[in-house]
């Protein structure tokens, strides 16, 4: 009986009569949203239409708030478009000075250098900075000291800060 009834529904007939109702359902569907949205929506539209009466005052200040809107808007696009792009020499932030690779950046504002860090030459980990006794040391977490002055941490910094600063002015920097 089950087999019967599943020849009978897969029949190519029962198959339109279906497709075809599925078809004319949602059709009509389709039409009855679109009418209670058009019924929805028209008295809508006309409320849009109508004239508003506003004073002058308020007028003349919609438009001025209107016309300062664009204006930032103008001065921001051009200020975007008038930023001149980054110097070439600001691709170079790394380079090793010693027994020390160093990193750094550079300011927007006085293309200065700043955030120098030291890094150990062998695994490129950053370097903790210790004191003992008059001396600086340079550690690494796995190679241990890898270097040790009696300069203070500043002075080291302004040293590689001017080499850094020399390399740029002539031009003998490392570019890729
Ligand atoms: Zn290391």
């Amino acid at each position: 009986m089950r087999g019967f009834l599943k020849r009978f529904w897969r029949h190519p007939f029962w198959q339109d009569v279906t497709s075809r109702t599925i078809a004319i359902l949602l059709s009509s569907a389709i039409l009855v949203l679109g009418a209670v949205f058009l019924a929805l929506f028209t008295p809508f539209l006309s409320w849009l239409a109508e004239d508003v009466r506003v004073s002058r005052w308020s007028y003349y200040l919609l438009l001025l708030s209107l016309l300062a809107c664009v204006l930032c808007l103008l001065h921001r696009i051009v200020k975007t478009r008038l930023r001149k792009p980054p110097p070439a020499f600001w691709e170079y932030k790394k380079d090793k000075f010693g027994p020390i690779v160093w990193r750094w950046g550079y300011r927007d504002t006085d293309d200065d250098i700043h955030d120098m860090a030291p890094f150990c030459p062998k695994c490129d980990t950053q370097l903790v900075l210790q004191d003992e006794w008059e001396d600086t040391l340079l550690v690494c977490g796995t190679h241990g000291i890898v270097h040790r002055t009696e300069e203070s941490y500043g002075d080291i910094q302004t040293f590689v800060r001017h080499a850094i600063e020399k390399k740029i002015r002539s031009g003998e920097y490392p570019k890729d």
